[in-house]
């Protein structure tokens, strides 16, 4: 069957909510999901509709009394046996993950690991909740802090890490005593159903986790639900502003994490063979679908520039591009057709606007998968800081090399650009690589590290128009996020003393 955008009911298996620890088929309205490298509907998804967000808010509701009580040790505990059955069930998880998004299988499991690991640092959540005790604060007086949890908090997330992103925000927002409510991207619903599936058999009590599957219906019933108390979200930028705006004016805590435009910065002195290597993973895997992925190389110097896309050229040609489920493939498919649409739309762009198309990956065909969303790698060469695919996200296998005159040159780019999520120097000089540490406006920051996605026991985030909020992603920053502070100042008087009233301010 072509894919389609249908929004009617087929004679298909229906991807349902989950509320209150039991999947609830609601098909009332249903999208079409597809298995990208076959172009084939494989399946639908529910859209939920306002009173069934309204129902699995009611039970999250419910639930958080009883849960937000519960000792972190034991919410702990259900988080380990999590773990475990994630690693159980890992084959399971990935092969949804490929059918769905499209990314290899390599690719897949890559994701969940890091899921696992955000997991992992949610299991010592004794540990992170541990307040500040002051005793002798004043006479008498002790003062201590305290963090608890927000309530209902709800998280929204994009297709591209259908495991992972989500895992970024619920392990750590019901360690810390929310409970939550999902609603996963309907492109790719499957992996974060089962992940449900999985929190209730590691013994989550029902209605703790619950998930609403759909599109913006179901966003903004979440927006609007003044039960909901707090908002995480990660998708393009345009939505995370729309979610950021609605939601902080309805009250809610708000992170939304947005789209990016990674550069690459290539010092005259690199290792342009290591530094080549590193750019073809961080620029090409997943399709480039990802927000970490490296979109811009600035290379310093017409030396460097030359030789990196000469390099890149040949590296290049010798990918191995078709369905994620085969391990000899380094990229999938896009994750549908009218995403590809829009990233041949950006190459043709490129062309008209007088950048170099290096190597042109429109005209790749797989064979035997002729339907399949796929699109060979592209390169730009000469690519200027005025034109469309400089400033805005393609989150396609499109690479741009910028060339520029010295490091300054290439950082007052990343600088100057909308987007500040990630960034990284390819040099063998400490003092260079210091320098632009210090001194880039981005987020996150990789040293002869392409992808320097931060580990678990740090945050995600980025600058500029790629976050809206003050709080991270996972890490110390999510338990900032998923929790007030609470400071307690407490005074037993002693001996039946009754104290005079005082009327200037304590100190
Ligand atoms: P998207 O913004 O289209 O969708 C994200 C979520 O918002 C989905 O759940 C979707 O259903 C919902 N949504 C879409 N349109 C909406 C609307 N008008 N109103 C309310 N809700 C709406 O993003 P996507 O295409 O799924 O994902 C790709 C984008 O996500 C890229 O821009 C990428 O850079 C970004 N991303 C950012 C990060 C990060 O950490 N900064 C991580 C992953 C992806």
């Amino acid at each position: 069957m072509p894919a389609t955008a249908a929004t009617e009911i087929r004679p298909l298996e229906t991807v349902g909510h989950y509320v209150d620890g039991a999947e609830v088929p609601d098909s009332t309205r249903v999208l079409a999901v597809t298995n990208p490298a076959t172009g084939e509907v494989s399946r639908n998804v529910a859209c939920a509709s306002r009173d069934l967000v309204k129902d699995a808010v009611t039970a999250a509701s419910n639930a958080f009394p009883m849960w937000g009580n519960t000792e972190p040790l034991k919410r702990a505990r259900v988080l380990f046996r999590f773990k475990e059955l994630l690693e159980t069930h890992e084959d399971e998880i990935v092969a949804l993950i490929t059918n769905e998004h499209g990314k290899t299988l390599d690719d897949a499991k890559g994701e969940l690991i890091r899921g696992i690991e955000v997991v992992e640092y949610a299991c010592g959540i004794p540990e992170l909740l541990k307040g500040e005790h002051s005793p002798h604060v004043g006479p008498g007086i002790d003062a201590w802090s305290q963090l608890q949890p927000l309530g209902v908090v709800a998280g929204i997330t994009p297709f591209n890490f259908p495991a992972m992103v989500p895992m970024w925000m619920y392990p750590i927002a019901l360690a810390c005593g929310n409970t939550f409510v999902l609603k996963p991207s309907e492109q790719d619903p499957s992996a974060p159903l089962y992940c449900a599936h999985l929190l209730t058999e590691a013994g989550l009590p029902d209605g703790v986790f619950n998930i609403v599957n759909g599109d913006k219906e179901a966003v903004d019933a979440l927006l609007e639900d003044s039960r909901v108390m707090g908002v995480s979200f990660v998708g393009s930028t345009t939505v995370a502003e729309y979610v950021y705006n609605k939601g902080t004016s309805n009250g809610k805590r708000v992170q939304a994490l947005g789209g990016a435009k990674n550069h690459a910065v290539v010092m005259p002195d690199a290792d342009v063979d290591q530094a080549v290597s590193a750019l073809i993973g961080a620029a090409y895997g997943s399709c480039g679908e990802r927000c970490m992925s490296i979109s811009v190389v600035a290379c310093v110097g017409q030396e460097t520039a030359d030789a990196c896309v000469s390099k890149l050229k040949d590296a290049l040609n010798g990918m191995n591009i078709g369905d994620g489920t085969n391990t000899s493939n380094d990229m999938g498919p896009l994750v549908s057709e009218k995403h590809r649409e829009r990233v041949r739309r950006y190459i043709d762009l490129g062309v008209q606007e007088g950048a170099n198309l290096v190597v042109d990956g429109r005209g790749l065909v797989v064979n035997g998968l002729e339907n399949g969303f796929f699109l060979g790698p592209c390169l730009f060469d000469e690519v200027e800081p005025h034109m469309r695919i400089y400033q805005e996200e393609i989150f396609g296998p499109v690479l741009c090399v910028v060339r520029a005159k010295s490091q300054e040159h290439a950082m007052q780019l990343v600088n100057d650009h909308e987007y500040g999520n990630g960034t990284c120097i390819f040099t063998r000089d400490g003092e260079a690589a210091r320098y632009f540490a210090e001194h880039i406006q981005v987020g996150m920051v990789g040293v002869n590290v392409p992808l320097p996605v931060p580990a678990s026991i740090h945050s995600f985030g980025g600058w500029k128009r790629s976050l809206f909020g003050d709080h991270y992603a996972y890490g110390p920053d999510a338990v900032r996020f998923y929790t007030h502070r609470k400071t307690i100042t407490q005074r037993w008087p002693s001996g039946g003393v009754r104290e005079k009233s005082q009327f200037a301010f304590p100190s």
